[in-house]
């Protein structure tokens, strides 16, 4: 998946800002057209409506934390923003509740297993283990404080769309696809329950849960929610905190390590970058204090993760300089000085 591609790139340490603007839209030019052609991986089919999506579709976004963009491909295209919305659901709660208090509830280990594995609860004394698979995503959702399950959805909807910086809608028919046949998610939330590790009613949380998994989202929507992650919890674009920066660290330590399913390890190996992907062909992958990438093309490797978005991660990722574990004798090269 990952083979290098000859690159003539010079590592460059993780610190200072992105290469000039006009430098940062070349190489999302370059990274959508070495990869549009590459028709690796299969389109998710287990939500039925998901296996409609049009294959051929690629976006790429880069939005920097000075409010940059520079876009390739389709980035207008929606789709539905599944297993990443975990991510800023996961950061908003902890916005409310703090950071002990998800810790101690949800675990930030990664469990090695598939993200609707029910065997990995099982194994660990029904700890849902991390804010990134099916168990520790219902269970944070059921954190979400609000009186009522509808005000607890505008909660949710809400919180999202600040990170997007507009205001995102239900995807219905995705929504609808997937309640008529999320019955694992329904049986993981009934072993959260089991185990005594939701206050609210299972089957409440899991429908809030796959709504915020139909959210509609675009390339360009991913990138903004994941530059605000990068920028101490500020959106660029629109000026306002919507997280700590506390908050943010902690969302991104946990992408670090449980993001990209069970391929984690290798995307943090081959890329640097704490991400998130979705099984409708998403990807968000933030460099701190920098900006974001988000992709979307809907053709997936086994675990989940798009083909192509994590080949234009990787490219944009090297020769960005954005590797958080890239460092160069001496400190900071002159290239990284001169910013956008
Ligand atoms: N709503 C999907 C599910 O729970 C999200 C899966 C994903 O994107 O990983 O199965």
């Amino acid at each position: 998946m990952f083979e290098h591609d000859a690159l003539d790139i010079e590592q460059r340490a993780s610190t200072g800002a992105l290469p000039p603007r006009s430098r940062v839209a070349e190489l999302v030019a370059e990274a959508d057209e070495r990869y549009a052609g590459l028709d690796d991986g299969e389109v998710a089919d287990y939500i039925p409506v998901l296996a409609a999506a049009d294959a051929r579709r690629f976006g790429l976004t880069v939005a920097g934390v000075d409010g940059s963009l520079h876009e390739a491909g389709d980035v207008g295209i929606a789709f539905s923003i599944q297993s990443i919305s975990k991510a800023f659901v996961f950061a908003l709660v902890c916005d409310e509740l703090g950071h002990e208090a998800v810790h101690e509830r949800v675990g930030v280990n990664n469990t090695g297993l598939a993200f609707n594995s029910l065997i990995a609860m099982e194994l660990n004394g029904g700890s849902p283990m991390n804010p990134m698979v099916n168990a520790g995503a219902i269970a944070t959702t059921a954190l979400v404080p609000a009186a009522s399950s509808e005000e607890r959805w505008v909660w949710v909807r809400h919180g999202l769309s600040r990170f997007a910086g507009r205001e995102l809608a239900l995807d219905e028919v995705v929504y609808r696809s997937e309640a008529e046949t999320n019955h694992r998610n329904r049986a993981i939330g009934k072993l959260l329950q089991s185990y005594g590790r939701l206050d609210s009613d299972a089957l409440e949380a899991v429908d809030l849960y796959t709504r915020q998994c139909a959210l509609s989202v675009t390339a360009h929507d991913l990138a903004v929610m994941g530059a605000t992650l990068a920028d101490g919890g500020v959106n660029p674009m629109t000026g306002e905190q919507v997280v700590s920066a506390e908050v943010c660290r902690d969302t991104l330590t946990v992408l670090a390590s449980c993001g990209m399913y069970e391929r984690s390890g290798e995307w943090l190996f081959e890329i640097g970058l704490p991400a998130k992907s979705g099984v409708s062909g998403g990807i968000v992958a933030v460099s701190p204090g920098k900006g974001a990438v988000g992709a979307y093309s809907p053709r997936l490797d086994a675990a989940g993760n798009s083909v192509r978005g994590q080949r234009a991660c990787a490219h944009l990722s090297r020769s960005l300089g954005l590797n958080l574990f890239a460092s160069v004798r001496g400190g900071a090269s002159e290239s990284e000085e001169s910013h956008v």
